[in-house]
């Protein structure tokens, strides 16, 4: 199990804060039981923004009562990824609004300014921006649209949003999913405002890729963690 402690938003509010620990999480999302868990060793993750490179720790921590093991993640640490959530969703966000090439994006958010190659590699952007896209198609779209409906603004819907970069596309089907994308994104911000999405977009990368949340929809549920921060799922 994963939560997140999200304390910073960033790695570079990490680096500025001198680089606490994960806090110990308050209440097992396992049992629900409160001030349960014991250490149960750490692993590092090597973690890229810009010119920041850092081994962050990932302490795990195991529940007395129901035995679960739960690894706590810095808000910024996205599963698997070797970019924080802040990175690529901004790479995301400018694909979708932007006319520009993910070579283009790579170098904007590389580590040094003129690195060459850049780094995050364009591949990489490429790959960021084609799982999103299908992660749309496949789940959020849907659930995007019945939120709108839920909210009665079924007014956002239909007016279909065109991606700059989608005439650039190789297949028919990428073109799509882009403007699809667009779309789903212009409807995420008229249904919480721009800046809720963007905090979702970046706790979407927090989660695993492939499991629906509604993260575009407000639809959130808390728990409390130890030292005043907060989890969100
Ligand atoms: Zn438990």
């Amino acid at each position: 199990m994963r939560i997140h402690d999200y304390r910073f938003g960033s790695l570079r509010e990490y680096v500025a804060s001198d680089e606490p620990g994960a806090a110990r999480p308050a209440q097992c999302p396992g049992c629900s039981a409160e001030n349960c868990f014991w250490k149960n060793g750490s692993y590092d993750r090597e973690i890229r923004e810009r010119e920041l490179i850092r081994l962050v720790k990932v302490p795990r921590f195991k529940c007395r009562f129901c035995r679960a093991v739960v690894s706590v993640l810095l808000g910024f640490l996205a599963p698997y990824r070797r970019y924080t959530s802040a990175i690529i969703s901004e790479c995301l966000q400018t694909y979708l609004n932007t006319r520009t090439t993910y070579r283009d994006l790579a170098a904007d958010v590389s580590m040094e300014e003129g690195e060459d190659p850049p780094r995050p590699s364009h591949a990489r952007v490429f790959d960021w921006a084609d799982s999103f896209t299908l992660h749309v198609k496949n789940f959020l779209g849907v659930r995007v649209n019945r939120a709108c409906v839920r909210a009665g603004k079924e007014t956002l819907l239909g007016a279909s949003r065109e991606c700059p970069n989608a005439f650039k596309a190789l297949s028919t089907e990428k073109a799509e999913r882009l403007n699809q994308t667009s779309t789903v994104l212009q409807e995420a911000i008229a249904l919480v405002g721009p800046s809720q999405v963007l905090d979702n977009l970046r706790a979407y990368f927090l989660t695993n890729i492939h499991t629906p949340f509604d993260i575009f929809c407000g639809n959130r549920s808390t728990l409390s963690l130890s030292q005043n921060s907060e989890l969100v799922f």
